[in-house]
């Protein structure tokens, strides 16, 4: 599609970003999942971790190259999904409810209690505890501090995290207390992310979300007190009515809150976005700045926070050397950990098996009114396409190690992608030293456009979620 836009100056700006998926989180793509695996996932959870041969340990390889990357591979992690929010933001394409009451939440906490308490029945669960447990959404932080104490009461009654390296909270500014971060420190949150996205109210209303920017500040300031080992700051480059100078301006505000870590994206379009349909429905393209133009963006904030000390640790990381504890859920993740996900609509890795629950209030509440597991969609994986999976997960960090692909899988992955390296090694977006593969800043930033050309090819050109 190609419209001009323009920028403040009235100047001629690149295409505008398409409709459709740009952001590549998991492989084989979501679309290929279907109900006729769902067995599988049953099967992979009934199975005892002993019986399960060498499916997602890699110990039929003799052990990994690198001792952390094994002690991620091999962990379990917890991911509970909370899928209110008090406004839809028009980039969104979560399943999210901004019409529930205080009634429907209760509702929705006893299906999750309930779901706990049928993970924790399962054979392949028994005796393990979580590495790892993320509070994702929608978002976490519109339960109010009783409804956050009475969900984790009752998940206690199956599951502790006291031992998890890493517990993540994700809040919206504008539904914060102090009392209520208090709250959700208390239930073992090491690590808090504020969804901030951007510092200018007139973007961020432009965009549908909740909160403003002194919200921000208050909160912020409030997380600070009650003293979480870290907080990370989400940002969004390219939202409607996003400028230079404004992304420039919210770069130096972040960098004055001086966060441990701070996620940076760029604005893509989904298709089930209030974006996405306007754009539809009009006929006009949306008005999301081109992808040139928000590589640019975080090209620059990435610069200004390695000015100040910041070390970038993925496509869209930073993190403060002395502050950060690591980003446990996303390194785990990425180098092939179980994770069971609760919640309408949540993805779960388990054995070798990707799954997915009901993404419907009704039939994911409706399973487990009736003592049944919500899973809707599920797809085994073979080995093949785990490696695969590892490594366009792995690309995102920026740089691949070879002996670690060749401990846990058995392959040397410059011979088994040469095609696709070779494509990267000759537009000069990557290069080989030694045992490791490295990706430009400009392979960098654009590297979820670059991750299909490991994709086999069925799956190249199909809609990805
Ligand atoms: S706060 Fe997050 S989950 Fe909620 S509508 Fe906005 S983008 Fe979606």
């Amino acid at each position: 599609m190609d419209l001009d836009i323009l920028n403040e100056k009235g100047l001629r700006q690149q295409p505008a970003t398409e409709v459709g998926s740009y952001f590549v989180s998991n492989y084989p793509p979501y679309s290929v999942w279907s109900a006729e695996h769902v067995p599988s996932a049953l099967r992979a959870l009934d199975t005892p971790v002993g019986d399960r041969g060498h499916t997602a340990r890699g110990s039929a390889f003799g052990g990994f190259h690198s001792a952390r990357g094994s002690e991620l591979g091999s962990g379990l992690g917890l991911y509970i999904h909370i899928p209110f929010c008090r406004k839809r933001c028009k980039f969104c394409y979560f399943r999210v409810y901004t019409d529930k009451n205080s009634d429907d939440v209760d509702v929705y906490l006893d299906a999750l209690a309930k779901e706990a308490a049928l993970y924790a029945e399962r054979a392949a669960l028994q005796g393990r505890s979580w590495d790892f447990v993320y509070f994702g959404g929608g978002t976490p932080s519109f339960l109010s501090s009783d409804q956050l104490r009475r969900l984790i009461d009752r998940i206690s009654e199956h599951w502790l995290w006291e031992n998890a390296k890493e517990v993540t909270f994700e809040c919206e500014p504008g539904t914060l207390k102090k009392g209520k971060l208090e709250a959700i420190k208390a239930i073992g949150t090491t690590r808090l992310s504020l969804g901030v996205e951007h510092f200018d109210d007139e973007v961020l209303v432009t965009g549908g979300r909740a909160h403003k920017s002194p919200e921000i500040f208050q909160s912020y300031a409030w997380a600070r007190e009650v003293g979480f080992e870290q907080i990370n700051i989400d940002l969004i480059a390219g939202m409607v009515g996003d400028t230079e100078a404004k992304w420039r301006a919210t770069v130096d505000q972040a960098l004055r809150l001086a966060p441990d870590c701070l996620t940076v994206y760029q604005m893509e379009v989904p298709y089930n976005t209030v974006l996405a349909r306007e754009a539809k429905e009009t006929g006009t393209p949306t008005p999301v700045p081109s992808w040139a133009t928000k590589r640019s963006w975080v090209d620059y904030a990435f610069s200004e926070f390695e000015k100040c000390g910041y070390v970038l640790s993925s496509t869209t990381t930073v993190y403060k050397p002395e502050n950060h504890k690591g980003f446990y859920y996303r390194d785990a993740l990425w180098h092939g950990a179980d994770m069971v996900g609760m919640g309408v609509a949540s993805f779960s890795h388990f054995s070798g098996v990707h799954f997915q629950n009901a993404d419907s209030w009704e039939s994911y509440v409706g399973a487990l009114q009736q003592d049944e597991l919500p899973i809707a969609r599920a797809l085994p994986i073979t080995d093949h396409r785990r490696l695969i999976r590892e490594l366009i997960l792995q690309l995102k960090l920026g740089r691949l190690d070879l002996g670690y692909f060749r401990a846990k899988f058995g392959k040397q992955i410059t011979e088994v992608f040469s095609e696709a390296i070779g494509s990267l090694l000759a537009e000069g977006l990557t290069e080989v030293r030694g045992d490791e593969l490295r990706l430009s800043r400009e392979g960098l930033l654009r590297v979820d456009s670059l991750l299909p050309r490991f994709f086999e090819p069925q799956f190249r050109n199909i809609r990805y979620t």
